[in-house]
């Protein structure tokens, strides 16, 4: 201290709060920055060598009475703290790297007046403070109580505090001392010890100590919370540390890589990011959760990881925006397919709902109709106007139910069904799926197919479908079905209830020129590198090609045989054989071989006992001729061709009629009798069923045993009952096209079957006259020629016959 600093005495005795009284002492100070000394407290302090050190051994040679006064701090230079503590170098030691330390007893809190300049060492002047005598006062008394318990919680909670310092707190009678005893061993800021040391009135004291070592207690407390919070954590974590390791090394032992690993965190951050339903979620979860603790060579594994990325692959939310512009929906129906109204109108009504109403339901339609009619190439054409994808698969002979549904995992090499495989492909939730040749279900001991497809095709159930493999739902609700069948017959009833049926019967000749032209031949051209400059077909060249060529209800021949004109046209050009084609019905001939159709009922039916009928088959209408004859013998039928049950007993009741009608025939009595009867229908190898042929076998019959022929421009279809009743049959539409297509003008249909002309379209019953009949004598008289002269060795017969 280089100068005195006077001007802090009066400042100094205000802050105390208390004059200090007795005379002013001058003792040599060391200032002390860091350390306060209490009275009664024994402290060591290390002196640098230097002008504090020389003042010490100065001391020790004299009274041994020093004063320590804290500066005080951000101060100007010199400032200091007022109140300071006189004490006693108790002993003074030199150490070994040459400073020195001595050991002080403080005596007595002393009020710091001023600080005197270096002389040659600094010495402050001082008057003590008296320590006042303890008061009986009852605010001290609570004060040590309180100081006493809380000093002792303290110490259980702050190990580096010597253990007897609680004995000495409970023996120590001055409430003062104790309050500097407890202050000096504290470990808390200079700044707050001298503040403890200023508090020169004991209650003061007391309650600073309070505040104090409540204040530890809490943080001590607190610190407590924290680490043993801490301490759980860390022991969480060294745990799952141990363990992790534990794994890592059980899987090095079993040959797995780091890249398994991040294969299967990859696989975690698809689950996470792939829009799932909660379901699905839920599962693949579970299944990734197998994956980590399975060993990635096993099979199970194989499994698992197949079947969760069967799970993220399918498109749960995923959908194609529906074309809704019901303008450009037609146009496109219309430039794929000609004709076929019904189903255009269909997919239009639907559009429509759709755009009003919202709806995103998907209809469930089934078209029916022979082969080659349009139902797969309208399918597609649908899925174009939609804006949807399109899959198809065919239900043609599946046995088995897990086909549809899929097998459950637990089999070797389970897969999902169809319809989910099929979703999984298109990648959206509403496609156009085309499930073929729903008539031709299998149904064995592996389960029945149609069980299952009842839950795809119900409208009412197929937003949950469940598939075995997956096991979870799936909404197929927005998907579209088209089923495709050629007959209703063997369709299941309860799948046949829940679709709307389309029927596409086929189309006529006309319809077929039309076709080809707009279509077919347009397309064989494209496909076969020519062109409209290179290949012309002439109308009258298909029909042709129709006529001679095919014998069919819908255009695959026909496509096929114009594939087969255009192939060798291409030839011709490419040789350079010729440059301009124009097919002709002349030079059919030469590309297609000779004609491998004729009209034949004309032929067929010249001689009696051979009738024209008209049958249904898968595959459209065809026409087909029944062969009656007799012979000697003993009233035998016999008959052939592959008839079914229902088709013998027709003949039988037929036979049966005619024997009743034995005299208006004008055969002897005994005519059955003495005869044998053979009635054939050729194919001879295809099978053949049905009462729909019942007329026709009366026909042919009469024919034969009145020995007229029938008329070749005419063909028939009805049941017979044995009283010669006509009943009415089915596949009347696709009856009439075959007819149309053999060249045969009249035919003759049950009364009953009036409703289902009416319903035929003016091109169908174009050039056609009908013969509406209920009884079989109308029949008859109808379709036996009248002037053909009688077989040799036959009575005449009668120009009109009547039962
Ligand atoms: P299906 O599925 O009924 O057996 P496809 O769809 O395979 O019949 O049709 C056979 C061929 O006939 C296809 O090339 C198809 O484009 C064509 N076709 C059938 N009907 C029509 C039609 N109404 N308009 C245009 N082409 C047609």
């Amino acid at each position: 201290m280089k100068e005195r600093r006077g001007s802090n005495n009066a400042k100094n005795s205000r802050e105390t709060g208390r004059h200090s009284s007795g005379p002013r002492e001058t003792v040599p100070v060391i200032m002390a920055r860091e350390m306060v000394l209490f009275p009664h407290m024994v402290m060591p302090m290390d002196v640098p060598r230097g002008e504090v050190s020389e003042l010490v051994e100065h001391v020790t040679s004299q009274d041994r009475m020093v004063v320590l006064v804290t500066p005080a701090p951000g101060g100007e230079s010199g400032a200091f703290h007022p109140v300071g503590t006189l004490g006693l170098i108790l002993r003074r030691v030199e150490t070994q790297e040459g400073s020195v330390r001595i050991l002080l007893q403080g005596v007595q809190r002393v009020q710091v007046l001023e600080i005197l300049p270096p002389d040659p060492y600094p010495q402050a002047v001082v008057v003590r403070f008296q320590d006042e005598a303890p008061e009986a006062e009852i605010e001290i008394e609570a004060l040590v109580k309180n100081v006493r318990a809380v000093f002792a919680q303290l110490l259980a909670l702050s190990p580096q505090l010597p253990r007897d310092l609680g004995a000495m707190a409970a023996n120590l009678e001055q409430p003062g001392m104790l309050a500097d005893m407890i202050a000096s061993h504290l470990e808390i800021a200079p700044e707050r010890k001298q503040a403890i040391l200023e508090a020169v009135q004991v209650k003061d004291r007391l309650r600073q100590i309070l505040d104090t070592i409540s204040h530890e207690v809490e943080v001590l407390e607190l610190g407590d919370r924290i680490q043993s919070q801490v301490k759980g954590r860390m022991d969480k974590s060294q745990r799952d540390y141990y363990l992790r390791e534990q794994i890592k090394a059980i899987r090095q032992e079993l040959g797995e890589t780091d890249d398994d690993r991040a294969f299967l965190t990859e696989l975690g951050r698809k689950i996470e990011a792939k829009n799932l339903p909660a379901e699905a979620l839920e599962e693949a979860k579970r299944e990734h959760d197998r994956l980590k603790r399975m060993s990635p060579s096993s099979a199970e594994f194989m499994v698992a990881h197949t079947y969760v990325e069967w799970l993220l692959d399918l498109p749960w939310h995923e959908s194609t925006e529906d074309n809704l512009d019901l303008a450009t929906a037609q146009q496109i129906l219309e430039e794929d397919h000609c004709g076929l109204e019904m189903v255009k109108k269909r997919i239009l009504e639907f559009l429509a709902v759709r755009k009003l109403k919202g709806d995103q339901k998907g209809p469930i339609l089934c078209f029916i109709g022979p082969p080659g009619t349009g139902k797969t190439s309208m399918g597609r054409s649908i899925a174009r106007a939609l804006g949807r994808h399109f899959y198809r698969f065919s239900l043609g002979g599946m046995r088995d139910e897990a086909e549809i549904r899929g097998h459950r995992r637990t089999y070797v090499g389970a897969m999902p069904g169809r319809i989910i495989q099929a979703l999984k492909r298109v990648r959206s939730n509403n496609p156009v799926l085309m499930l073929d040749e729903i008539d031709k279900l299998g149904q064995d001991f592996r389960g029945d197919p149609s069980s299952a497809l009842l839950e795809v095709l119900d409208p009412e159930q197929n937003d949950s479908f469940v598939d075995h493999y997956l096991n979870v739902k799936f909404d197929l609700s927005r998907v579209l079905f088209i089923t495709t069948a050629n007959q209703r017959d063997t369709i299941p009833a309860p799948l046949y209830d829940r679709m709307e049926v389309i029927e596409l019967p086929g189309y006529t000749e006309e319809e077929k020129v039309a076709i080809a032209e707009a279509h077919l031949i347009p397309r064989q051209i494209r496909e076969n590198g020519l062109t409209r400059e290179t290949i012309r077909f002439q109308r009258r060249g298909i029909a042709r090609m129709i006529a001679n060529y095919t014998r069919e209800s819908g255009l695959r021949n026909l496509e096929r045989r114009i594939a087969a004109v255009c192939r060798q046209v291409a030839y011709e050009v490419a040789a350079g054989k010729s440059e301009r084609v124009t097919v002709s019905p002349d030079n059919v001939v030469k590309y297609l071989g000779p004609p491998k159709i004729f009209p034949e009922a004309k032929q067929r039916t010249i001689v009696p006992g051979v009738a024209t009928g008209l049958a249904w088959t898968p595959t459209g209408g065809e026409i087909l001729f029944v062969e009656a004859s007799q012979m000697p013998g003993h009233s035998k039928l016999l008959l052939t061709g592959k008839l079914g049950e229902v088709m013998r007993e027709s003949a039988q009741t037929a036979l049966s009629f005619l024997r009743s009608r034995t005299r208006k025939m004008h055969l002897e009595d005994e005519f059955f009798e003495r005869h044998d009867l053979h009635i054939h229908v050729p194919a001879g190898a295809i099978p053949k069923d049905g009462p729909s042929a019942g007329l026709t076998i009366l026909v042919a019959l009469t024919s034969l045993l009145v020995g007229r022929p029938v008329r070749g421009d005419v063909a028939m279809t009805g049941e017979v009952t044995l009283r010669g009743m006509i009943l009415p049959v089915g596949g009347i539409k696709e009856k009439v096209l075959a007819a149309k297509r053999a060249g045969i003008r009249n035919i003759i249909l049950p009364k009953q079957n009036n409703y289902d002309l009416m319903l035929l379209s003016e091109t169908i019953r174009e050039g056609l006259e009908f013969h509406l009949v209920s009884r079989a004598d109308q029949a008859i008289g109808m379709c036996l020629a009248e002037d053909k002269p009688a077989e040799a060795g036959r009575p005449p017969a009668k120009a009109r016959i009547e039962f």
